[in-house]
């Protein structure tokens, strides 16, 4: 086959024609690689790899993959699209980037995100928003903003992510892919510069089910350098792929379609559940009763535990230095007043403030309560159905810029459908559900713990009946 056509096919295509000697490894990264630079605007890519190295044999035997810059990878400077790390080169690689290349996967390039995963825009990066594929003036969605991007203009089959409230699934939404975020503890988050690590999680952006399987086979299983890793036998998360939806139990919880949503994405939303039961599945409504209170409680939990990870970036322990400095006190106030943008200042502020003796009580106490509430109305609502359903974002992709800078509560409330999911730990997927306005809408489905087949099952299913996640941005075509 000639290159001309080679980043439509899925992952799971090119490893196999890799394998089966149709085409060498290095002419699928060339291609890949030729199209990052064509594409350079949208700004997907912070990092391309030069060249490819041999793959291994593996799952992604010869899939180009592209790496969120929050993994840490050895001799490669410049992280988590912050100031204060543009000069830091790790010494090694995060487990995510080991088990993607002892999988086969070949290295492509590394993305653009919010600083510190902190954003559900991309805006707040160091390195300038990415564009979205679909329409170039808005926002591909964030934090893992860059990966979205370079998989729905098809400049790399498969890209990392990770997901603390929402950063795989919401920016999956916006570019009309499909993401997964792994039950909390699947995929090791050694390497993977902490934000909220108790929320913090690994996962994959790629443009089906079926090629998110893929990848989740390569990077979920135990490590023992992450204390929060699940020691849990490997397990094949394609095994149940094939398996039609009939008597699977879809639970559409009733509060997921009010006020706040746009009527259109709901729309969508609604056509994929019809769509679902007329492929068996039965659909029995639930209610989630503390849905309204997660995300007050996700930014009190999240801030808290990031001005905590956040602090060891002083200029001494780590970051860089700010020059012309006097004092000690100076130092650390210069270097980290520079260092690190507005947003992300914000939060190590309200997270200080919370833990602060005299209101722990009132804020993080409470908050920690909800997050009890959240994960049991989860595990009630999973008494009921297999799979919970319903938007993944309160709208298609906004305007760069439309979020006013001195609104963050406005760009927080972008993650209503996606927290609640985060608050409990769960497995959860964004699936290509139509178009809203010409953009394209993503379906949410969530899973009880380690239920990740089931969810890609439901997920594979669905796509074998409505080929949204194929159509492809009419820019990058
Ligand atoms: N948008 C959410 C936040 O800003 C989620 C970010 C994430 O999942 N990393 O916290």
């Amino acid at each position: 086959m000639s290159g001309g056509a080679l980043h439509v096919l899925g992952a799971r295509r090119l490893r196999g024609m890799v394998a089966a000697g149709e085409i060498s490894a290095a002419e699928v990264f060339a291609h890949f690689r030729g199209r990052a630079l064509e594409y350079r605007r949208l700004n997907a890519f912070t990092h391309l790899a030069e060249e490819s190295a041999p793959p291994a044999e593996g799952a992604l035997h010869g899939v180009p993959v592209a790496h969120k810059e929050i993994f840490c990878q050895r001799g490669i400077s410049g992280a988590c699209a912050s100031r204060i790390l543009s000069s830091y080169a790790p010494p090694f690689d995060a487990a995510v980037v080991e088990r993607a290349r002892g999988a086969g996967a070949v290295f492509l390039g590394r993305t653009n995100m919010d600083e510190f995963a902190m954003g559900s825009s991309g805006e707040h990066s160091a390195h300038g928003p990415a564009l979205n594929p679909w329409d170039e003036t808005r926002s591909p969605g964030g934090s893992s903003s860059g990966s979205a991007a370079a998989v729905a203009a098809r400049l790399a089959p498969l890209a990392t992510g990770t997901d603390t409230g929402g950063s795989i699934r919401q920016p999956a939404a916006f570019c009309g892919i499909t993401g997964v975020k792994p039950t909390y503890g699947r995929v090791s988050r050694w390497g993977m510069i902490a934000f909220a690590s108790s929320f913090d999680q690994g996962g994959a952006l790629a443009v089906s089910a079926e090629d998110c399987a893929l990848a989740l086979n390569a990077l979920c299983g135990f490590d023992e350098r992450d204390s929060t890793s699940l020691d849990s036998p490997p397990e094949d998360m394609a095994r149940f792929l094939e398996e039609p939806l009939r008597g699977l139990k879809i639970g559409a919880p009733s509060g997921f379609f009010n006020a706040g949503l746009d009527s259109e994405t709901g729309a969508r939303v609604q056509e994929a559940l019809a769509e679902m039961q007329k492929a068996g599945a039965e659909l029995v409504d639930i209610k989630l009763p503390s849905f309204e209170l997660a995300v007050p409680a996700y930014y009190i939990l999240t801030c808290a535990e990031a001005s905590s990870n956040l602090s060891r970036f002083d200029g001494a322990r780590y970051g860089r230095r700010a020059g012309e400095t006097s004092g000690l006190r100076g130092m650390y106030e210069k270097s980290r007043g520079e260092g690190f943008g507005e947003e992300v200042k914000r939060r190590i502020l309200a997270g200080t403030y919370v833990l602060s003796e005299g209101y722990y009580d009132a804020y993080y106490r409470r908050a920690a309560a909800v997050r009890k509430a959240v994960a049991k109305d989860f595990a009630a609502a999973f008494e009921r159905c297999d799979i919970v359903a319903g938007p993944a974002t309160p709208g298609p992709a906004f305007a760069l810029g439309s979020i006013a800078e001195n609104d963050p509560v406005a760009m927080y409330m972008q993650d209503i459908y996606t927290v609640p999911v985060s608050l409990a730990g769960l497995p959860a997927a964004s699936v290509p559900c139509g178009f809203a306005a010409g953009l394209p809408v993503g379906m949410q489905l969530v899973a009880p713990p380690m239920a990740e087949a089931r969810l890609l099952q439901a997920a594979h299913q669905y796509q074998l009946r409505a080929d949204f996640h194929m159509q492809i941005p009419e820019g990058a075509a």
